[in-house]
C-alpha cells in the first residue's frame, strides 16, 4: 500500500521515462478501460463516450469496478463528482471507497450508482434562484465523454451539474448541449462537400497566460491575497517598456517550476507543449496541443487548478487574475477554435481543389455571420469584473468584438462579393462545376496574422478567440460561439436547400447564399488597429456593440436573438439564461463589493497610519531645524518638508473621506434588491472611487520613507524571481 501510494499522483519526483511513457498515467483513457473492463462492457463504453449512447446500470457497476480497481493500485482512497460550478474554478466533494459491510465492517466499494449520479449539497453554489423557486435540490452526473482521472488519493469523476427540475447548474451541461447543436449542424453542411463525414467535432487549443510572484511577497500584499490583484502600488521605474521579457530566456526557479507543472499535467493527459515568457515581466504562458473541446475545457480547468499546487511547492503564487498589475499587460487566454471532420479534415483550413475551398468560405463564412450576428452576446461570454480591467486597455483585445481576416482571405471574399452570377460558377460538360474562387494557398501566413488587436482573428485553419479572461472557464465563452455557429449552420443549410428546391444546382445555391452573407457581415471585418479611437467611432457606426459597462454588457445575454438562437440550438432556456444573468450580476457585485472592502481596510491600516508617522518625522525635523538654524534661514531649509508634509496631509485627508464615502455608497447599493441594479450601482457608484483613492496612495508611496513602507512594492513583485 505505501509503496503504490508513493506512486500516485502525490509523487512530485522527475520521472526518468520519457514524456511518451508516463502520458496519461493517472488518466482511466481507453488503454486502461481495455485493461481493466471486460471486453462487452469496454465496447459499451466506448460507444457511450463516442456517441452519447446511455449506460445501464449493470454496465456502469462493471465500469466502476474497473476504476476502483485500477485506482486502487495507484494508492486512491477516495473518490469525488468533478464538476463546474458558476463561480470560477471547479468543485468537489471527496468521498472514501468504503461501504458498511453489514456485519459491523467495512468494505471497500464504489457502485456504478455512485459513479454516474451524486447529489452533492448544492445549497451553496450560485444557481441564480433556480434551486430556491424550483426545487430545492441539484445533482451531479458523470460525463463519460471526459475521462476520470486521479489527484493525490482521489479519483475525479468530471461531471454535468443540473437541478431535479432539469435546468443546467454548470457551464459543462451546456457545453456539452452546443456540441451537440454544432456537430449536427455542421455535419448537415460538411455533408454538401463529403458524402462520407459521420461526425464534425470543434476543437479548442487554448493559451493560457498568467504571473508567477513569490509567496513571502505575495503574504504581505492583502489585495492579492483577497482580490487577486493589486490595488494601489505605483508603476516600477522599469516594467516592459524594454520588451526584454517576452520570449528572453526564462529564469531559472521559474524554468524548475514549469518542468514540475509539465511532468504533472502530462501525466493527468493534458497534452502541453509550449511555454514562454509573456510582454510582462513574470508573466509566462502555456499552451497544449489542441483537443476535442469538451476535454480541452476540462484540461484548462484541471490545469488551472495544478498551477496553484504547483507554484505553491516552488515558493510562488500563480496570478490567474486579469490585471494583477497596473501599468504592465494583463493575462487572458487565447481560445483556438476550429471544426474538423471524423474523415479527418479541418473545415476551416483551405485544400487544393475549389471545392474544398468552396468548403473552407462556407465555414469562414457561417463563422463571420455568427460572430456579426451575436457580437455583443459573445463580448457578454467574456466579461466579467475582472477582465473588464483588460478589455480596451490598449491591450488585447478592444471592447469591442471584431474579426480579423487578414489580406489573403479579405481578397477572396471580396472576390465572390463582386462577381456575376454567370461567371461565379459555370457548368463544363462533364466536368461538372467550375467554380470561379482564386487559388487559395493551403498555408496562409498572412504577414498581418499577428494583428495582435484584434479579439476574433482567422489564424490559419482556425479563428483564434482572444478576448477570454485568464481566469475564465473558457466553456463559458465557447457555450455562446458553438451556439451561435450551430444556429448559422442550421439557417444557411435551410436557405441553401431551399435554393436548390427552386432547381439550383448546389454549388450555385451554397455561393449565393455565401455572397449574401459576405455582404451582411461586413461590419464584423475589422484588420485595422483595434486600440485606436478610430475604430471604436468606426464600430459605433457599424453598429457593432460597444458598451463597456459590465452589468450592462451582461444585458446581451437576455436580448431576444440571444434567447431565440440558444432556444433553437436547445442549448439554454430563457428561464435558464435569467437565472445565469442574476448569478454574472450577483458575482460582480460581490468581487467589487469585496475590492472595495479590501482597498478600505488596506488605506485605513497601512497608508494612512504609515504616512502620519511619515509626517510627524518631518514635522519633528521641522520643528528642530528652527532650534538650530535663524529663524530666516530654518524657513529656507524647511521648505521642501513643509511641501511635501502639506502634499502628505492633503493626500491621507482625501483618502480618508473617499473611504468614508466608499462605505456609505455601498451601504446604499446593498439595500437595492434587483441584481442587476445592484451590479449597475456598485459600478456607477462604488468603483469609480477605485481609482480616485489608489492615485493618492500611489503619490504617498512615492514620498514615503521606503523603510517604513509595509506594502512589497511593483518592483519587488514583479522582479524578484
Ligand atoms: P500563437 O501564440 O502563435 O498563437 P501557439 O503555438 O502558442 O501559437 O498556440 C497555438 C494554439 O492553437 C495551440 O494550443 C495549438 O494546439 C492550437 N491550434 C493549432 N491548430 C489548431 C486548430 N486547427 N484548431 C484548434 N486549435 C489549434
Ligand atoms: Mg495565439
Amino acid at each position: 500500500m505505501e509503496e503504490a501510494f508513493k506512486k500516485s499522483a502525490l509523487s512530485v519526483e522527475a520521472p526518468t521515462e520519457r514524456p511518451s511513457e508516463y502520458f496519461a498515467k493517472y488518466v482511466f483513457n481507453r488503454e486502461k478501460m481495455f485493461r481493466y473492463l471486460p471486453s462487452e462492457v469496454f465496447i459499451r463504453l466506448s460507444e457511450a463516450m463516442d456517441n452519447g449512447a446511455p449506460l445501464d446500470r449493470q454496465t456502469a457497476d462493471v465500469v466502476a469496478e474497473g476504476m476502483r480497481k485500477w485506482a486502487t493500485e495507484l494508492g486512491v482512497t477516495h473518490y469525488t463528482h468533478w464538476f463546474q460550478p458558476l463561480t470560477e474554478g471547479t468543485a468537489e466533494k471527496h468521498d472514501a471507497f468504503v461501504e458498511h459491510d453489514g456485519k459491523g465492517g467495512m468494505i471497500e466499494e464504489f457502485s456504478g450508482k455512485l459513479l454516474v449520479q451524486q447529489e452533492p449539497d448544492a445549497s451553496s453554489f450560485p444557481s441564480g434562484g433556480i434551486r430556491n423557486t424550483f426545487e430545492a435540490r441539484g445533482y451531479s452526473a458523470w460525463d463519460p465523454s471526459s475521462p476520470v482521472f486521479v489527484v493525490d488519493d482521489t479519483l475525479c469523476i468530471p461531471t454535468v451539474f443540473i437541478a431535479y427540475t432539469g435546468e443546467s447548474l454548470d457551464y459543462k451541461a451546456p457545453l456539452l448541449k452546443s456540441l451537440s447543436a454544432l456537430y449536427k449542424a455542421a455535419t448537415e453542411v460538411a455533408l454538401y462537400f463529403y458524402s462520407d463525414v459521420k461526425k464534425v467535432r470543434t476543437y479548442l487549443g487554448w493559451e493560457q497566460e498568467y504571473f508567477l510572484v513569490d509567496e513571502g511577497l505575495y503574504a504581505a500584499r492583502p489585495d492579492l491575497l483577497m482580490t487577486g490583484r493589486t490595488l494601489m502600488g505605483h508603476e516600477a521605474s522599469k516594467n516592459q517598456q524594454l520588451d526584454d521579457h517576452y520570449f528572453g530566456s526564462i529564469p531559472a526557479r521559474v524554468v524548475s517550476f514549469m518542468k514540475d507543472l509539465e511532468i504533472q499535467a502530462l501525466e493527468l493527459g493534458i497534452p502541453v507543449k509550449t511555454r514562454h515568457n509573456e510582454a510582462a515581466p513574470n508573466q509566462f504562458e502555456l499552451a497544449p496541443i489542441y483537443e476535442e473541446c469538451n476535454l480541452a475545457v476540462d484540461h484548462n480547468m484541471l490545469l488551472m487548478s495544478l498551477m496553484k499546487k504547483v507554484a505553491r511547492k516552488h515558493g510562488f503564487r500563480v496570478l490567474l487574475h486579469e490585471k494583477p498589475f497596473k501599468g504592465v499587460n494583463g493575462s487572458g487566454k487565447h481560445n483556438n477554435w476550429s471544426l474538423g471532420t471524423d474523415t479527418g479534415i479541418m473545415l476551416m483550413a483551405p485544400g487544393r481543389t475549389s471545392e474544398d475551398n468552396l468548403r473552407f468560405i462556407t465555414f469562414i463564412v457561417n463563422t463571420l455571420m455568427a460572430v456579426y450576428r451575436h457580437n455583443g452576446l459573445l463580448k457578454a461570454s467574456i466579461m466579467s469584473a475582472t477582465n473588464v480591467h483588460r478589455l480596451g486597455a490598449q491591450e488585447a483585445p478592444p471592447a469591442i468584438i471584431s474579426s480579423f481576416l487578414g489580406t489573403q482571405l479579405t481578397r477572396v471574399l471580396d472576390h465572390l462579393e463582386q462577381s456575376t452570377d454567370e461567371a461565379l460558377v459555370s457548368m463544363e460538360g462533364k466536368h461538372g462545376l467550375k467554380l470561379d474562387i482564386p487559388q487559395i494557398p493551403e498555408l496562409l501566413i498572412d504577414n498581418t496574422d499577428r494583428n495582435r488587436t484584434s479579439p476574433f482573428a482567422f489564424t490559419g485553419n482556425r479563428f483564434e478567440f482572444r478576448a477570454v479572461g485568464s481566469e475564465a472557464n473558457c466553456a463559458c465563452a465557447l457555450i455562446a460561439l458553438n451556439s451561435a455557429m450551430a444556429e448559422q449552420l442550421m439557417s444557411f443549410k435551410a436557405e441553401v436547400d431551399a435554393f436548390m428546391y427552386e432547381g439550383l444546382p448546389k454549388e450555385k445555391a451554397i455561393v449565393s447564399v455565401l455572397r449574401k452573407y459576405i455582404a451582411i457581415s461586413k461590419p464584423i471585418r475589422f484588420d485595422g488597429n483595434g486600440y485606436s479611437d478610430e475604430w471604436r467611432k468606426e464600430a459605433l457606426r457599424r453598429g457593432l456593440d460597444c458598451e463597456t459597462c459590465c452589468p450592462l454588457i451582461f444585458d446581451n445575454y437576455l436580448s431576444e436573438s440571444s434567447i431565440r438562437m440558444f432556444e433553437r440550438t436547445g442549448v439554454l432556456s430563457r428561464k435558464e439564461l435569467e437565472a445565469r444573468n442574476e448569478v454574472k450580476w450577483d458575482t460582480y457585485t460581490k468581487k467589487i463589493q469585496i475590492e472595495a472592502r479590501v482597498l478600505g481596510d488596506m488605506v485605513m491600516n497601512h497608508i494612512i497610519p504609515v504616512a502620519t508617522e511619515y509626517q510627524s518625522r518631518l514635522a519633528q525635523n521641522v520643528n528642530r531645524m528652527q532650534h538650530i538654524f535663524p529663524a530666516e534661514k530654518a524657513k529656507q531649509l524647511n521648505r521642501q518638508n513643509l511641501k511635501l508634509i502639506e502634499e502628505m496631509a492633503e493626500s491621507t485627508l482625501f483618502i480618508s473621506e473617499r473611504v468614508e464615502q466608499m462605505v456609505e455608497a455601498r451601504r446604499v447599493a446593498n439595500r437595492i434588491e434587483n441584481e442587476r441594479e445592484k451590479a449597475l450601482a456598485y459600478h456607477d457608484t462604488v468603483a469609480p472611487m477605485f481609482e480616485e483613492i489608489r492615485e493618492h496612495v500611489d503619490r504617498l508611496e512615492l514620498v514615503v520613507d521606503d523603510q517604513m513602507w509595509t506594502l512589497p512594492k511593483y518592483r519587488e513583485l514583479l522582479f524578484v524571481r
